[in-house]
């Protein structure tokens, strides 16, 4: 038996690429339901992720599986506006003119951010347009030297430094160049005068979710199967997996491990030194729009990172009428104290937040709260990343058999995704054929 640890979308990736090249699979699943960090809640109208999610143009392995799967008329792309919270004031920055009247940059500021994002180095007075180009000259540079060496100290105080401190926190200094330079190139596509597409999926990525687990089929998705060990000698042996009221062993042939590489140590002893960053994120259902933005960045003290109003991406006809914000924030340790509240600790802290924001905000004009936290959702990505990630095939590592598909995984640099979930499930899932 191929046995899939883990029914996120790697996972499902995973089998349903197995079942495609004509093997049997079974996924086990921990939690009631599929999804993972991409399951979703009900609403009055359609699915809503409990972590905020969109696609990037440059995607193209989800979009591929969608319309495998018959659901490629289900992606959808759509502008999601950004702005700047900074001082009181929300400033809009998606057109030429938003930026221009932007008061925070000055304009040779905006001209070396402009640059920088083009991937044109201007230093010295003569563009180099292939400085950038190998990411690995990047990998060992601190972001912030970077920064101040290929912009300006305006455009890292008042453009960078929110986006870092909202992303990575007390371990923003921690990151390398690399990462940003990736993300430059991974960003989609912007339409040059209303700003950024991305996408989404009608009916939310729940739909994704559904027609995988379809196409899988039920029968090969466990879940409330919680895994609690890989036996191996040379090569994998049995997977131990504790159901509601019992534990089974299973002989396997070969494992696919998808879940964050802590378990895989556990498990197996393969160590990953990556650090993982843990999120708390609310979902508030509004009578009324909150802003005019989908993203807002915050370059002031908040209580979170920032405010992502999706139904400013999708309309909230979607939701029966309701306005959906999502308020989220990274932690970098569960000692934290937004991390040791509960969850009406947590709703009480965000919504003072947003009143003291937002004035006019009221909180009658909020239906519900719900609160989704992990203490590892996305890792940092410092410097000498590459050098951690786990290889799909840990064959020569720990055991014949055994290969990893989670978020330590290459396809997840330089930012975790859903498309780079499914790209690792299927680089897990073609080295299993490959292996037989
Ligand atoms: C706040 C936030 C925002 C995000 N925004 C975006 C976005 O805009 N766009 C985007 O593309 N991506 C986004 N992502 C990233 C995306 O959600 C992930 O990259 C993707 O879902 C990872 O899928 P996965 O299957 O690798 O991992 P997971 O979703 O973590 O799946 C692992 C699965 O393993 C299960 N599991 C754990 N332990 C066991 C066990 N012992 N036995 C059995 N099963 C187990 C878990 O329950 C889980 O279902 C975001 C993530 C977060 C947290």
């Amino acid at each position: 038996m191929i046995a899939v640890v883990g029914g996120g979308v790697a996972g499902l990736a995973a089998a349903y690429r197995l079942q495609q090249r004509g093997h049997e699979v079974t996924v086990f699943e921990a939690s009631d339901t599929v999804g993972g960090l991409a399951a979703t809640y009900e609403t009055r109208g359609d699915r809503i992720e409990a972590y905020y999610h969109h696609l990037s143009k440059s995607e193209e392995t989800i979009v591929e599986l969608a319309e495998e799967l018959g659901v490629g008329d289900r992606v959808e792309w759509r502008l999601g506006e950004n702005a700047y919270y900074v001082d009181g004031v929300v400033h809009p920055l998606d057109t030429p003119w938003e930026i221009a009247a932007y008061p925070h940059l000055s304009v040779y500021d905006k001209f070396r951010l402009g640059m920088l994002t083009l991937e044109i180095d201007v230093r010295g007075g003569v563009p180099s347009f292939d400085t950038y180009e190998n990411l690995e000259d990047f990998e060992d540079v601190p972001i912030k030297e970077f920064l101040l060496e290929h912009t300006t100290q305006g455009v890292y105080d008042y453009f960078f430094e929110p986006l870092l401190d909202a992303k990575f926190g007390s371990r923003k200094e921690d990151v390398s160049a690399a990462w940003l330079l990736g993300r430059i190139k991974f960003r989609g596509e912007r339409d040059i005068l209303r700003g950024e597409i991305l996408g989404y999926f009608e009916g939310g990525f729940g739909v994704l979710l559904d027609a995988l687990v379809d196409a899988v089929g039920e029968e090969h998705v466990v879940t409330g199967a919680r895994v609690q060990d890989i036996e191996f000698d040379t090569s994998v042996e049995t997977l131990t997996v504790e159901h509601a009221d019992e534990t089974d062993e299973y002989a396997v042939d070969d494992v696919v491990v998808t879940t964050m590489p802590h378990l895989l140590e556990r498990w197996t002893g393969y160590e990953c030194d990556i650090d993982f960053q843990g999120s708390v994120c609310a979902v508030v259902g509004m009578d009324e729009p909150l802003t005019d933005t989908y993203w807002l960045n915050i370059a002031d003290d908040a209580p979170f990172g920032a405010l992502i109003e999706h139904t400013n991406f999708v309309p909230a006809e979607r939701y029966g009428g309701e306005h959906l914000l999502y308020c989220a924030s990274y932690v970098q340790s569960t000692d934290e104290e937004l991390w040791q509240l509960d969850d009406d600790g947590v709703e009480e802290l965000w919504l003072e937040g947003i009143e003291e924001m937002f004035p006019e905000f009221s909180r009658e004009q909020v239906n519900w709260v719900q609160v989704a936290r992990n203490p590892r959702t996305a890792p940092v990505y410092e410097r000498g990343y590459l050098d951690m990630v786990v290889p799909y095939d840990l064959g020569n590592e720990v055991a014949e058999g055994l290969y990893y598909a989670g978020m330590a995984s290459k396809a997840q640099y330089p930012e975790r995704s859903l498309n780079g979930a499914v790209v690792a499930g299927y680089e897990a899932a073609d080295r299993v054929v490959d292996g037989r």
